[in-house]
């Protein structure tokens, strides 16, 4: 049974020393400490003491490790990325507070002697079985285990959990298919449960959503910032000065300046960078918690469209400020953009934070176009005239963090195969037992009967599906959001029948299992069904326009689109 901890001086001994990046997130811990431990009291009633299992746990950080380069740590003090540093934090928090074992490694040789591979031994499979029953790590670690740990990879790589920020679609993943169909990624094709991999924000229901925590305000901390900020203050965002090379800069700017005093966070050895005008008031990059002090006195964060997708704009909206972001037409991928080329998804980011556009919006984030003039200073305007209240998703509290690890933790189970695979060869005659769904009148859309038969086991629970038919030009991932749902892979394996065609009337000439990412679908002009034959490849993400997909989608919890409303 795991109990809650309740004090973090232990976690802080095990995360060791010698290394910028390891101060820098023991600082972190320390600084949020007492409102992480008031978020597991919360949720230790919340579960009113549920039984649940403590597991022995291994969190590797791969890209800390003097093997993969680590040419993070140098630059902590410098304006370099810091991101993945949050959230490696807060992941040790959570895990430690639920009252897991911990063993935490970032170098090679640790992680050697954890896994129980001898000293000058490689590539070799384990004498012993492996001493966890997860491990928390990172592409760099995974390549790392792999090379270490022989034969025995393959067996245990169902106990790894990837963390992963940008995240990873089905067809990236699978090697043959990714390597047949041209998706090419830096990174390699690992086969594991899409699921396996976690993300930063809820990019993709394809991968599990992991997130980080932000500083959660009391009352009294909200009434003194709203009645203390200054209305004409505004922070870039933005650490490193080539941020600040960016086209049109000086337009946007002069605009800027005529109604706010711009201020500015970016690192610096003696002397001002010369892209930072002269008019911007530099602070040099500051310490976490003062530049939460800046961001609790301005109005405005803004950004110039890089970094992608980071913490800092949850940060400000969370002490009260307004997020100003460009809109990205066409929308930056892999495609279309260097920095996402070679990263394992086809994802199009419409904005620098494309989860502060869709999942918080407008009053505290504006997303416009930086190159029209008069859309850039109306928004101005109106910003400077508006007051806001500092807002935090539930997703990114304390309290929300824990919870969802804790429900990955007790429901995720990649080792045990419960899911029914499809026949191997195309099968038109084969009879599958009927399928418990139930029709709606207008036939695009299916429900779960509760009353059929259920996998009381399934995770998340089945009574939350909905079955979608998409159109040509959506994805599952569209399709379920139009409709106030989210698209969960776990239930593709349900609708991947032919009986699910007929229940949605749709007339099927033909029916085949072949491999493709978009499959379960329907070619409708020629009435031509198609089966997924590899359940590595469901896929929430993809579309194209010769398909109508089959999506399952679910309910979710205000402010925890990972969880369903039963998934608890
Ligand atoms: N940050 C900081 N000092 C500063 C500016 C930012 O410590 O002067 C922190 C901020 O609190 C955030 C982290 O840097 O948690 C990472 O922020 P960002 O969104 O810039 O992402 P990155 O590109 O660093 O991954």
């Amino acid at each position: 049974q795991a109990a809650f901890q309740s004090d973090l001086a232990r976690l802080l001994e095990l995360i060791g020393t010698g290394k910028e990046s390891l101060s820098f997130m023991k600082k972190r811990i320390r600084h949020l400490a007492q409102q992480w431990l008031r978020a597991a009291r919360r949720l230790e009633q919340k579960l009113k003491g549920r039984q649940r299992d403590q597991k022995h746990i291994l969190i590797h950080i791969g890209f800390l490790t003097e093997e993969s380069g680590d040419v993070f740590s140098p630059r902590v003090l410098k304006g370099g990325p810091l991101g993945e540093m949050v959230q490696w934090a807060d992941i040790l928090a959570a895990l430690f507070l639920l009252g897991h074992s911990l063993r935490v490694t970032v170098s090679l040789k640790e992680l050697q002697s954890h896994l129980g591979v001898p000293p000058g031994r490689g590539n070799c499979p384990l004498t012993n079985p492996l001493p966890f029953d997860l491990i928390y790590t990172d592409y760099h670690g995974l390549q790392q285990m792999k090379q270490h740990m022989g034969l025995s990879f393959k067996k245990y790589r169902c106990r790894v959990r990837v963390i992963d920020t940008f995240g990873t679609e089905p067809a990236y993943n699978h090697e043959e298919y990714a390597t047949l169909r041209g998706y090419r990624t830096n990174w390699g094709y690992w086969n594991l449960q899409p699921t396996q991999f976690m993300t930063m924000f809820p990019h993709t229901p394809d991968n599990s959503f992991m997130g980080f925590v932000s500083e959660e305000l009391n009352k009294t901390e909200r009434q003194f910032i709203k009645s203390n900020k200054v209305s004409s203050m505004a922070v870039v965002y933005g650490k490193e000065a080539s941020i600040w090379k960016v086209q049109g800069k000086e337009k946007f700017l002069a605009i800027l300046n005529k109604y706010m005093e711009i201020h500015g966070t970016v690192y610096y050895e003696t002397q001002r960078p010369p892209e930072v005008p002269a008019f911007v008031k530099n602070h040099g990059l500051l310490p976490q918690h003062e530049f939460q002090q800046l961001l609790r006195k301005a109005k405005l964060f803004i950004g110039f469209g890089f970094p992608y997708e980071g913490p800092a704009p949850l940060e400000a909206i969370a002490n009260g400020c307004v997020f100003l972001q460009a809109r990205f037409n066409p929308p930056h991928s892999s495609l279309n953009h260097e920095f996402f080329r070679g990263k394992p998804t086809s994802r199009e980011v419409s904005s620098q934070h494309p989860y502060a556009e869709d999942f918080i919006g407008k009053p505290h984030v504006w997303t416009v176009d930086y190159n029209n003039s008069e859309e850039f200073e109306a928004a101005i305007k109106t910003i400077v005239r508006t007051q806001v209240d500092p807002y935090l998703p539930y997703e990114y509290t304390c309290e929300g963090m824990l919870e969802r690890i804790h429900a990955y933790i007790q429901h995720q189970d990649f080792c045990t195969t419960s899911s029914p695979l499809p026949p191997k060869a195309k099968s038109p005659a084969m009879q599958s037992p009927p399928s418990p769904l139930a029709l709606s009148p207008n036939a695009t859309h299916l429900v779960w009967s509760p009353s059929a038969s259920r996998d009381p086991h399934a995770w998340p629970p089945v009574d939350s599906l909905q079955v979608w038919v998409s159109e040509t030009r959506h994805a599952c991932t569209e399709t379920c959001r139009r409709r106030g749902l989210v698209c969960e892979p776990t239930f593709f394996r349900f609708l991947n029948k032919k009986e699910v065609f007929l229940q949605l009337s749709i007339t099927c000439d033909s029916t085949e299992y072949e491999m493709n990412h978009l499959y379960p679908a329907v070619a409708e002009n020629v009435h031509e069904c198609y089966l997924q034959k590899e359940p590595l490849l469901f896929s929430c993400a993809g579309y194209n326009t010769k398909y109508r997909r089959l999506c399952p989608c679910r309910d979710y919890r205000k402010g925890q689109v990972a969880l369903c409303r039963d998934c608890l």
